[in-house]
């Protein structure tokens, strides 16, 4: 069996506690008034008083009138609520292909949105106007699940993709707006950080088609010093995806000069992915750039992604890309019995289509794994924002209180 990579300097527990603590933030104003707020039901009560929250391993403990880690859920009338139901820090048409997913439903377009907040605290978050946004009342849209699912339809999507922050937070929201997808024929993608309870991440996969799963790094002192978090629980999320549901799954792996990207940590990495996930989860490996509390580390050298996707194949995995830099051959997918070029990509425009139409190599017979239609969509590399109001308007009144408790 493949083993994790000792840690440098492992942060005590008790420090992670209390950077934990330190962004439990009471709010005043906190009611259940709000059509925006409803409850929730993976909490309990300690013995205490306070109400810990069960959604992600964070295992917040709030009193009444405090917001949890993410800032998102929050204890309310002795009970945890989500604070954000319906809102949106806008929506985007994109290729599937950002998400990164390269084998669910090539070239179509995706409709992705998130909202405020999240249970992580990543020092070189990409998305940190929102993950850190505090600003929940001038999240620019809001919505009712059912309509971004009439949005997706009417706007030719095939799926929807909860992204730019974590879902695992909002997932009351999520699934209740997977649930109207389905009804429209529409998908399900999250794109998530890992980090989740086992009850409430298995709700909340039962609604999903697809997921990428961002693994950080494969040392828990990178997740604890650099993120705040632990590697152990998106482990244990990938093997559950993997053995317990039928969620198709990718993999992303950012790499930052010096802090995850030495070969024998990928190495270890891609070993692990092999022996536990099996060789066929795609592991996209995409470059770091210098954002929000790390701007001291340069720009990951496309040498770096590049030397990371050999070993990966090396060591098995059938399907590694390279992302965040011009590189049509790390970008492209292949037979992995007989190499044959079977997709080709430029950036997040499919150039080439050499799949039969059963999801199979036209030389040697041989399935892909994934996700596939006789013929990929052709929606290409563009970026459109959508404004969901005139959706809104279309589909019943946002009531806002659901019960999720029961
Ligand atoms: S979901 Fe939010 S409130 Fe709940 S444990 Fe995680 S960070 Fe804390």
């Amino acid at each position: 069996m493949a083993e994790q990579l000792p840690s440098k300097e492992s942060q005590p527990d008790e420090e992670l506690a209390s950077e934990i603590e330190k962004n439990i933030v009471a709010d005043p104003d906190l009611s259940m008034d709000s059509p925006f707020v409803v409850p929730t039901k993976h909490w309990h009560r300690l013995d205490d008083g306070r109400i810990q929250c069960d959604v992600c391993p964070r295992l917040c403990k709030l009193r009444n009138g405090q917001r949890g880690f993410c800032f998102v859920r929050a204890c309310v009338n002795d009970q945890i609520v989500l604070t954000t139901y319906g809102r949106s820090s806008g929506y985007c048409i994109d290729p599937i292909e950002k998400k990164p997913l390269n084998h669910f439903l090539p070239g179509t377009p995706v409709l992705s949105f998130g909202t405020a907040g999240c249970n992580l605290g990543c020092k070189f978050c990409q998305n940190w106007d929102i993950s850190k946004s505090r600003e929940v009342e001038t999240l620019s849209d809001y919505a009712p699940p059912e309509a971004i699912a009439l949005a997706a339809e009417r706007l030719g999507c095939r799926s929807v993709a909860f992204t730019y922050n974590d879902p695992v937070i909002f997932q009351e929201y999520a699934i209740d707006v997977a649930q109207a997808c389905q009804r429209r024929g529409i998908r399900a993608v999250a794109v998530t950080a890992g980090e989740h309870c086992p009850e409430a991440r298995a709700e909340f996969y039962r609604y999903m088609d697809a997921a990428n799963v961002d693994l950080k790094a494969f040392t828990d002192d990178f997740y604890r010093r650099i993120c705040l978090g632990r590697l152990e629980p998106v482990l244990d999320t990938l093997r559950y995806l993997k053995h317990e549901t039928n969620v198709w799954f990718e993999i992303t792996n950012l790499l930052i000069p010096d802090e995850n990207d030495s070969p024998e940590e990928i190495d270890a990495m891609t070993k692990w992915i092999v022996e536990e996930l099996g060789p066929d989860v795609p592991l996209h490996f995409t470059a770091f750039h210098p954002d929000y509390r790390m701007m001291d580390k340069p720009r990951t050298p496309p040498e770096t992604l590049r030397r990371s996707r050999r070993i990966a194949r090396e060591n098995g995995l059938r399907y590694v890309y390279t992302g965040n830099i011009y590189d049509p051959e790390g970008q492209a997918t292949y037979c992995h019995v007989c190499n044959h070029l079977l997709i080709g990509r430029v950036n997040y425009d499919i150039v080439q289509w050499n799949l039969t139409p059963e999801g199979t190599c036209p030389h040697c017979g041989t399935r892909c794994a994934g996700v596939f239609e006789p013929q990929p969509g052709s929606w290409g590399s563009k970026r459109v924002a959508v404004r969901l109001a005139e959706f809104a308007r279309q589909v019943a009144p946002l009531t806002g209180r659901t019960d999720h408790a029961f």
